[in-house]
């Protein structure tokens, strides 16, 4: 492969409403940053309340004509983002590394696991098929419809511009509702360009809008009466804020949060592939992302191979800039994330856990103003230490060891946070025990991040899910729509006159 294109352009970034681009009118904007130079590379506008209305009102009014649509035709449109979405696929991989700064290849996954999910959508008149039941009572039959809720919107999260996006969207739109997507406004830039690809693919205008922005926008979503679901993803704090100010609004919310996620090594798993999936899924991205493993709980003898070859890997990371393609690790979205996880470093310091590798401080040659921070590792972290407790959300991981299985599979269930985990065993005994008893809501045996596929859905347990339905998959099209059930009977039924009686099968 050669050298991808980078993403350079330097247009600031506005809103999508009614089917084209709407540059910001709130006299409030933000800086967006390329994190591997630090330079400032583009504003985003901060919308207001009026300009969230006026995204509102075209969903509103674009609405019924695309709920009235056959599935299928909804699905045809959808075909033809999904055609589009595979020929720019880069691009939107380019803007990704620009914006967030993870490496190219890793936003191509990104950008892959998302496509996965608009292919889901394309099944929409199966996905909206219902359950029939001829001849309930006599002459009756019962059936169910799933219909749309109207306009609907999402809330995202940095740390997957373009993936996350593509949870909600595709299901919202394929079961009949408008969408108003409110991106992180750290990494703006693939929202706007999903939203033209949708107007390319024959996506009427209003059906999908783009409101960048703060706080400001979100409450304006949570507050609006005419936003009739909202799905949220995002850290743990704000999710509890969406869910509760969403349900206080009379909204349907789903609303996933951070995370803790543990690796469970037992004695008998096979101590290179352990390693491996501890270097991956503990530094890959920086460690920003919620599948991310942030604690390794070594079961017995077995810490003392993993801790110095997890060691050795981190130490020797390759940390650069994202659009080289032997990079390993990128720099931090942010200055601020980037102290904020060094300020944990030093907490776990503090504390007393033993600092094996200390990422801290790193200058990448050629991009000394980037945020970059190397991979760090803890040995003898204890549950009452902040770093075990705390989501960090960068590459920072953590070890603690404990005695056997008993105590390990406690230790996960104790934690507040129940999104990923992962065990490394070779026996199949344990691990039905594991996946059986262990409260978070996505398990890998032997996988270190169980990202669930499209038609599975994705969630966690605990303070990682506010709501009771998980993102995609069957749970994402229950989500979009609301049920109804229609009793029938044709066509001589009314002569017997008014029943007074409970109606019962007759
Ligand atoms: P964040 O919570 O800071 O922001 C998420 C969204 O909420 C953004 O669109 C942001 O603009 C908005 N927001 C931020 N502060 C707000 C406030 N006070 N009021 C209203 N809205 C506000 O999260 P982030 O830093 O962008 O993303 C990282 C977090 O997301 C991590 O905690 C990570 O674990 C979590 N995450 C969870 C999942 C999951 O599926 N459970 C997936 C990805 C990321």
């Amino acid at each position: 492969m050669g050298a991808p294109e980078a993403f350079t352009q330097t247009t600031d970034v506005g809103h999508y409403i009614g089917g084209r681009a709407v540059p910001g009118s709130s006299g409030r904007q933000q800086a967006v940053y390329n994190p591997a130079t630090g330079a400032v590379a583009r504003q985003v506008a901060l919308a207001s309340t009026d300009e969230v209305a006026a995204a509102v009102a075209n969903a509103k009014a674009a609405q019924p004509a695309w709920g009235e649509l056959p599935p299928i035709r909804r699905a045809r449109v959808l075909n033809n983002f999904l055609a589009l979405l595979n020929q720019h696929k880069d691009t939107l991989a380019a803007m990704i590394s620009a914006e967030h700064g993870k490496v190219f290849t890793d936003a191509q996954g990104e950008v892959a696991r998302g496509i996965d999910i608009v292919e889901f959508a394309c099944g929409a008149p199966q996905l909206l098929k219902t359950a029939f039941t001829d001849q309930v009572s006599t002459g009756i039959d019962n059936h169910t419809l799933r219909q749309p809720l109207g306009v609907v919107a999402g809330i995202t999260p940095f740390n997957f511009p373009c993936m996350v996006p593509l949870w909600m969207f595709p299901l919202a739109l394929a079961t009949g509702n408008a969408f108003i997507l409110k991106p992180s406004e750290r990494d703006p830039s693939c929202s706007l360009f999903m939203a033209e690809l949708l107007k390319q693919a024959g996506l009427p205008d209003g059906v999908f809008n783009v409101v960048q922005g703060d706080k400001v926008a979100v409450d304006a979503l949570l507050a609006h009466p005419d936003v009739k679901a909202v799905s949220f993803v995002g850290s743990t704090p704000i999710a509890q804020y969406i869910y509760e100010t969403g349900a206080h609004h009379g909204k349907r919310v789903q609303a996933l949060g951070g995370a803790k996620n543990h690796l469970v090594v037992m004695p008998d798993a096979n101590v290179e592939q352990a390693v491996d999936a501890l270097v991956g899924a503990a530094y890959g991205s920086a460690g920003e992302r919620c599948m991310a493993i942030s604690v390794a709980v070594l079961v017995g003898d077995i810490a003392d191979q993993i801790v110095p070859k997890v060691a050795a890997r981190a130490r020797t990371l390759k940390v650069t800039n994202p659009m080289d393609l032997s990079a390993e690790m990128g720099p931090i979205v942010t200055a601020q994330a980037r102290d904020r996880i060094e300020g944990y470093i030093a907490t776990g310091v503090a504390e007393g856990a033993t600092l094996v590798v200390d990422g801290r401080g790193l200058k990448v040659p050629g991009f000394e103003g980037g945020f970059f921070t190397g991979g760090t590792l803890f040995d003898h972290v204890t549950p009452a230490m902040r770093i075990y407790k705390e989501e960090i959300f960068g590459p920072v991981l953590a070890c603690v060891r404990v005695p056997d299985f008993a105590t390990a599979l406690q230790l996960v269930n104790d934690h507040e946070f129940g999104n990923g985990v992962s065990l490394y065993t070779s026996d199949g005994g344990i691990a039905r025990e594991f996946t059986r008893q262990v409260q978070v809501g996505m398990v890998g045996v032997n996988v270190p991040i169980p990202v669930p596929m499209a038609w599975h859905g994705f969630g966690g347990w605990k303070k990682s899910l506010f709501g009771d339905m998980h993102a995609y998959g069957e749970e994402g099209v229950r989500f979009y729509t609301k049920q109804k059930s229609v009793m029938q009977r044709w066509p001589e039924s009314i002569a017997k006159g008014a029943e007074f009686n409970f109606p019962t099968g007759r």
